[in-house]
């Protein structure tokens, strides 16, 4: 009791007015206040370190401090500190070709500020489509369970994951969701390929289940990741590209954390064959976090439906702050460094050689799969391997605290069970160095050591 008392009393010598993301409203737990970055590490008030293993939300992908970014940045608002987007700036031009050249297509570029606007925006941009090219009726909007698209209602009613949702229902009407790929728990039968093929079918059959002349959109990202990093086989993708084709759907590729590099390809749905979605949603990556900036990125077909004269068929939307000069600038600089350093082909072959290492944690009992793809890694946490009973919450909490005591944050996710994120997640900087890797590695292994040493099948070194 007095314990307890004398930490109320520190807590309430600073209040704090500041609202937390995500966070439980618990006044005994300080929040860490970081100071000071570099690289992939910061430091907090007190002077201890952090290997950031998720990348922040994983956007910082070229990690702190780069200071090409910084004076691009100050160099564009000296010159030009603002225009909306109603007319044009050069980092906005610039940036578009440069995305649609990146993507291998010819797409047009729409800018906001965010993930969640980028696929606001694709939304809209996809039910007009089809509204001025002769297909009034397709208004429906189709994802799958487990994924998520951001924090605005149209985006959360995309999103299908209930602990997120519940408590904002009722959603946006129009949004339907698909069992996912997911073989790990599947409720299909058969391989991995068989049970993500099935789920790829499912999303057909919802199609036509529906009315095909009433879907106007599929989204999805081609590896969902905070549903607790589902990676389906590249078939999955593959097929569904079909579906959307068969069925004059349009494909939006949430590419908002598979962007810029994180898998070992540009962008994420790029490990496939043959597939170039109608639109690409990006974010986070796109800056590595150094100012926000979201991109819808609209295949030249959807575009033209949007540009005759003389019809009330331009698009109805702007945003503010969208595409800001400095946003653009420092997106542009990002992308310049991504391909001078061949981060993507550098994060192809670091997944491999050192965060593949982290495949050796299923000998653990309580370790029921390991997930990934490039810099991309969920590891599913269960009681028991035989029952895929997810770990309880206390030993993931658990988990996480024994990580950031020896320094290296990582995250959590999944909703496996509603509301139960088992999944652990790591997803460190693009530019993480060889030794940041393997220290991320060896922290981990050492706190499963340390936490579920007896419950081992085989050893681990
Ligand atoms: N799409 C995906 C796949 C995301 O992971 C997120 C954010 N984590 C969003 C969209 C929304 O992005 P933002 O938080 O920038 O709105």
């Amino acid at each position: 009791m007095k314990e307890e008392m004398e930490i109320r009393s520190v807590t309430e010598e600073k209040p704090s007015h500041l609202w937390h993301a995500m966070h439980r409203h618990d006044p005994q737990v300080k929040q860490l206040v970081a100071v000071k970055g570099e690289g992939g590490w910061f430091t907090d008030e007190a002077g201890n370190c952090y290997l950031d293993g998720v990348s922040g939300l994983w956007c910082l992908n070229l990690g702190h401090g780069r200071q090409e970014i910084i004076e691009a940045c100050a160099a564009q608002m000296g010159k030009l500190t603002y225009v909306p987007l109603t007319m044009s700036h050069q980092p906005a031009l610039q940036l578009a070709t440069k995305l649609s050249d990146l993507l291998g297509g010819n797409y047009q570029c729409f800018f906001s500020n965010s993930g969640s606007e980028a696929n606001e925006t694709a939304f809209k941009i996809a039910r007009q489509y089809h509204k001025q090219t002769g297909n009034p009726e397709k208004y429906k909007i189709i994802s799958r369970y487990r994924s998520y698209h951001g924090n605005t209602l149209g985006a959360l009613s995309a999103t299908a994951q209930a602990n997120r949702r519940v408590k904002y229902d009722p959603a946006v009407p129009g949004f339907l969701h698909v069992y996912p790929p997911y073989a790990y728990r599947s409720i299909f039968n058969g391989t991995k390929e068989e049970s993500d093929l099935k789920a790829a079918q499912l999303v057909e059959d919802t199609i036509r289940w529906e009315g095909e002349e009433t879907v106007a959109a599929f989204i999805m990202e081609p590896f969902i990741s905070g549903g607790g990093v589902l990676i389906p086989s590249m078939e999955y993708i593959e097929r569904v590209q079909d579906i959307c084709n068969r069925y004059n759907v349009v494909l939006i590729m949430d590419e908002v954390v598979s962007g810029f590099g994180r898998t070992g390809e540009m962008f994420g749905f790029m490990h496939a064959n043959a597939v170039q979605p109608d639109i690409v949603t990006m974010a986070k990556g796109l800056t590595s976090g150094y100012l926000p900036l979201g991109a819808t990125a609209v295949k030249d077909k959807i575009y033209q439906s949007f540009k005759s004269v003389g019809k009330d068929n331009h698009f109805r939307h702007v945003s503010t702050y969208g595409g800001h000069p400095a946003a653009c600038a420092v997106a542009l600089k990002n992308i310049e460094i991504i391909e001078r350093e061949n981060v993507v082909q550098r994060v192809h072959d670091l997944a491999k050689s050192h965060l593949n290492a982290l495949q050796r944690l299923t000998k653990y009992d309580h370790v029921g799969e390991v997930r990934q793809i490039g810099f991309l890694v969920g590891l599913e946490m269960v009681e028991d391997k035989a029952t895929k009973e997810p770990l309880a919450d206390e030993k993931m909490v658990g988990i996480l605290q024994n990580c950031k005591q020896r320094g290296l944050i990582i995250g959590r996710n999944g909703d496996t069970v509603p509301g139960q994120n088992n999944v652990i997640i790591i997803a460190p900087p693009l530019t993480s160095t060889e030794e940041d890797l393997m220290f991320l590695v060896e922290t981990v292994t050492d706190v499963f050591n340390h936490l579920f040493g007896s419950n081992i099948s085989e050893s681990i070194p």
